[in-house]
């Protein structure tokens, strides 16, 4: 089929829920593309909770300066004061549509403490916020009529005679069907690329399509070096152990049951800023005082009553994939990758230089987290940037009206996608895929090196190469999921060398981006973001200045 839309989001986790809302409510007519059904998306996992300054004693003045001290001076100024401005609203505005946050004693919002943050304003729904918010806007979403094409599969952006985007093709996983979708304005809100390492906390479905798509398309990739590294990720899965564990007064112990962010952040202790408390945990277990390759995680003296209360699921997750009931037993955890900072290089609007093309979420750099994101404030940039993408997409597509797809961008696109099935070969897509995960999380984690960088590109130009051998082994076109791994692979090959490309340019360790051979913060070369451009030979880094407005950078303490 070839359908026409004013806005088309693809995408329809926090970011894109939000975004098509306010597109509607700009006045525009909406669909949203989504490869999973919405309720699926991986903001469903976020369980700490989301930050506002809401509380009389905090002020946004307060949350922007956290913010731009835990992206350790990388963070867009103007941007981190927008999301901690809008933050209130945008809580009070979900609270309102019906998500059920926490309440302390009096019946006002309770908040709990996060780290990096000077003043408890993380606001939550047990340990499952991001569910919470999720099915809220999924409701709002069916009420408002929006168009939703569920189990659709994006894979190309159209483009028109003056290379404006002017739509997507997508097909329909159910069927194989190959539709062209034409649209003024495309918002992509496709998430984050976290399977690029293996493991990691995010869902399988993580596999960055969208910054993929955006960056074949010629916009910049910005900041992909800057790789999120929770502290408390479970071995045996890669399971996300939420902050709120530590936010509710947990404790991180070495072997000799020793708190060792004593010595490393002898203030904020365990609610140090990720970047500081996992670089202190990867070094205990380096030096070889972790318990089989982990640090504790010790609750246990919050009681069984509060962490059946506040900790549930997390509680859960321990017994099942650590055997270790937090109530009267430490679990063993570790760094792990959770969250990609850089992505499509907007403005405050959304806005990609492409025009027609806007993004918003985790696939988006703004940036309002630098080099390293503030636990809470994901969730809030979803809502923030989600909603000010919609009606920047809608005004835009009031100005260019959405010219119907021709049928020839549609059976391009199939032709395509019927060769890569058809197509025989000796390598399989998850055996790839593995073999870069694992790469990645080697030598291009915690702590990295020119050496360790140069291997894990080779690594990743042999695994390209190896790519076109690939063999989809299901013919049909009935859910292929095949189909859908290939072309994750894909995507996240591309993706595997920005990150790369970016940790190789950038010689100074800033915020989660250690380079052991460069271990200081040099402001003088590098006070800049990196951009990831696409060339035939692989990414092109080119620099950008950030933006400062009224903090200067200084020596990071906690
Ligand atoms: C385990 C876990 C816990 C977290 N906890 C917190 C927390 O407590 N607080 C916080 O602030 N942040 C948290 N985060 C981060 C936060 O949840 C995410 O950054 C955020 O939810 C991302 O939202 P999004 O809307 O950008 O993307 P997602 O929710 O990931 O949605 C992406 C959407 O894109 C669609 N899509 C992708 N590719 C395609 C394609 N090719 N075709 C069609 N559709 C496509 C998917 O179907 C999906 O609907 C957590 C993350 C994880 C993994």
């Amino acid at each position: 089929m070839v359908v026409r839309h004013d806005v088309l989001v693809v995408g329809a986790g926090l970011a894109g829920m939000r975004a098509a809302l306010a597109a509607q409510a700009a006045g525009a007519d909406v669909a949203i593309i989504s490869k999973v059904y919405p309720v699926r998306s991986h903001s469903n996992a976020a369980q700490g909770g989301i930050n506002a300054a809401l509380a009389p004693d905090d002020s946004w003045e307060s949350h922007a300066y956290d913010t731009v001290k835990g992206s350790d001076y990388l963070g867009d100024q103007d941007a981190i004061e927008i999301l901690a401005r809008e933050a209130p609203q945008a809580i009070l505005e979900l609270e309102h549509m019906g998500v059920v946050f926490n309440r302390d004693e009096e019946g006002r919002l309770g908040s709990r403490n996060f780290g990096g943050a000077s003043h408890a304003r993380t606001y939550f729904v047990g340990d499952f916020t991001g569910q919470a918010i999720l099915h809220v806007l999924y409701e709002q979403l069916v009420h408002s009529g929006i168009r939703a094409y569920n189990e659709y599969f994006c894979t190309e952006l159209l483009r028109d005679a003056d290379g404006a985007v002017s739509g997507v093709t997508a097909f329909d996983m159910r069927s194989g069907e190959v539709s062209a979708f034409s649209a003024g304005a495309v918002v992509l809100c496709t998430g984050g690329m976290g399977r690029v390492f293996e493991p990691s906390t995010n869902a399988l479905i993580c596999t960055g399509d969208g910054t993929a798509l955006a960056y074949r398309a010629g916009t910049a990739l910005m900041d992909m070096e800057m790789v999120q590294f929770h502290p408390t990720t479970l071995k045996s899965n890669g399971a996300l152990i939420s902050e709120s564990a530590r936010g509710e007064g947990g404790y991180l112990l070495n072997r000799d049951g020793e708190r060792f962010m004593r010595t490393t952040a002898p203030n904020a202790m365990e609610l140090a800023s990720r970047d500081v408390v996992s670089r202190a945990a990867q070094v205990e277990i380096n030096e070889g005082r972790g318990v089989d390759g982990c640090v504790l995680l010790d609750v246990r003296h919050l009681g069984a009553a509060k962490i059946m209360e506040r900790l549930p699921q997390i509680r859960e997750l321990a017994l099942e994939f650590a055997g270790a009931d937090m109530i009267d037993a430490p679990v063993p955890v570790l760094p792990g990758m959770h969250y990609e900072m850089g992505g499509i290089r907007t403005d405050v609007q959304g806005a990609t230089p492409l025009a027609g093309l806007y993004a918003a979420g985790e696939c988006a750099c703004v940036s309002v987290h630098g080099g390293n994101r503030l636990g809470a404030n994901s969730l809030l940039e979803t809502v923030v940037f989600g909603r000010r993408a919609g009606e920047a997409a809608a005004a835009f597509a009031r100005s260019r009206p959405a010219q119907p797809a021709p049928e020839s961008s549609r059976a391009d696109a199939e032709r395509a996608l019927r060769a890569l099935v058809a197509r025989g070969g000796h390598e399989r897509s998850a055996k790839l895929r593995l073999e870069m995960g694992q790469v990645m999380t080697r030598r291009v984690g915690v702590f990295r090196d020119d050496a360790g960088l140069r291997e894990a590109e080779r690594t990743l130009v042999g695994l390209r190469e190896r790519y076109a051998d690939v063999e989809i082994q299901d013919k049909g076109t009935l859910f292929n999921q095949a189909l859908v791994a290939a072309l994750e692979l894909d995507f996240m090959l591309d993706l595997a060398r920005c990150v790369v490309a970016g940790a190789l340019a950038r010689t100074e360790s800033r915020g989660a981006h250690t380079r052991v051979d460069h271990p200081r913060r040099d402001d003088a070369t590098w006070l800049k973001h990196t951009l990831c451009l696409a060339t035939p030979d692989g990414p092109r880094v080119d620099t950008a200045p950030v933006s400062i407005t009224r903090w200067q950078p200084q020596e990071r303490k906690y």
